[in-house]
């Protein structure tokens, strides 16, 4: 019987958390407060600010939507970034992508200082996830090793594969991942067979953005797989990397939607608390 591995439980635990740390701050006049830079023609985007915007209400976080024209300049955008840097009262900043053409989110996503990155984008926190240092973790591949764990898998001494090596989840769940004492083998574009390698692995993590790479034919029942895919289909559903079938097989399956896209937001919240927290000169464990 393959296990799902289903996120909503282990986010409303970090949700638990998360209530109970802004009733902290209650008491300093303090409210936690996350601001979102949207540039407008992405209809994806906006779901997901306004998803974010939900949550947030319903945490008692207070959420900033600074939306832009899609006529906007890089300009305007990094000196939106240098006001909310500057401002106390906003203790997260994160940009929706993608942005239209002609401003450069890498430029933009450098601007916002390292303290405020709840996304994790800036040279300072890419480079903590390598070094392991103390930093704000990008959150989606944080959600990928939660949600594995949650469901009562270790790492240490595994074969673990990964599948994409992408900025944005592949390359810093491989530091993570060898944090964890895990043994990581990495499958990208130029693997020409990333089946010989799942045989080989107990659990392997997905993050390329194309619907059924991973198949059925490539599991084996000792495999658990967790998919960060995200990927929507024509009539507007949203699908993982891996075929629906291969619970056939596997051991173990996060399911999408309803697996790491669900924690990957309860773990953007978590770290706007610890940002919070280290703002404030508080030290919160990693
Ligand atoms: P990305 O930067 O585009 O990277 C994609 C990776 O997949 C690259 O390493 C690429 O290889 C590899 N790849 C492409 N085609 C492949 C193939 N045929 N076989 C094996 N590997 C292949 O993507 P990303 O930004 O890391 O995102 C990855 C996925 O995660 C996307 O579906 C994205 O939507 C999703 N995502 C989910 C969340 C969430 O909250 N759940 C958050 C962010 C992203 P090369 O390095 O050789 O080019």
């Amino acid at each position: 019987m393959t296990l799902m591995m289903k996120a909503k439980e282990a986010a409303e635990l970090v949700y638990i958390g998360i209530t109970s740390q802004v009733e902290g701050w209650k008491p300093r006049g303090i409210q936690p407060c996350i601001a979102t830079l949207l540039v407008e023609g992405d209809p994806a985007s906006a779901y997901y600010a306004g998803a974010k915007r939900k949550l947030a209400g319903r945490l008692g976080i207070a959420f900033q939507l600074h939306a832009f024209p899609s006529d906007a300049s890089e300009e305007e955008l990094l000196e939106r970034i240098r006001l909310l840097n500057a401002d106390a009262n906003v203790h997260g900043i994160m940009l929706e992508l993608p942005l239209p053409k002609g401003i450069s989110a890498r430029t933009v996503e450098n601007a916002i200082s390292p303290a405020k990155d709840v996304d994790g984008v800036t040279p300072a926190n890419k480079l903590a996830v390598v070094t392991g240092e103390d930093g704000l973790y990008p959150a989606t591949p944080q959600a990928c090793i939660r949600l594995l764990k949650h469901y009562g898998y270790s790492l240490s001494g595994k074969n673990v594969t990964l599948v994409g090596r992408g900025q944005t989840v592949g390359l810093p769940l491989f530091h993570m991942l060898q944090r964890e004492q895990a043994t990581v083998t990495v499958c990208h574009s130029r693997t020409p067979d990333i089946a010989s390698h799942l045989r080989h692995a107990e659990i392997a993590f997905v993050a390329v953005g194309q619907p059924n790479l991973v198949s059925k034919e490539m599991m084996h029942e000792g495999l658990a797989v967790i998919d960060a895919g995200i990927n929507e289909q024509a009539d507007g559903r949203i699908i993982g990397d891996a075929a629906t079938d291969i619970g056939d097989i596997a051991a173990a399956v996060s399911p999408v939607p309803g697996g790491v896209g669900t924690l990957t937001t309860a773990v953007l919240f978590e770290n706007l608390m610890k940002a919070l927290a280290t703002q404030q000169g508080e030290v919160q464990p990693q």
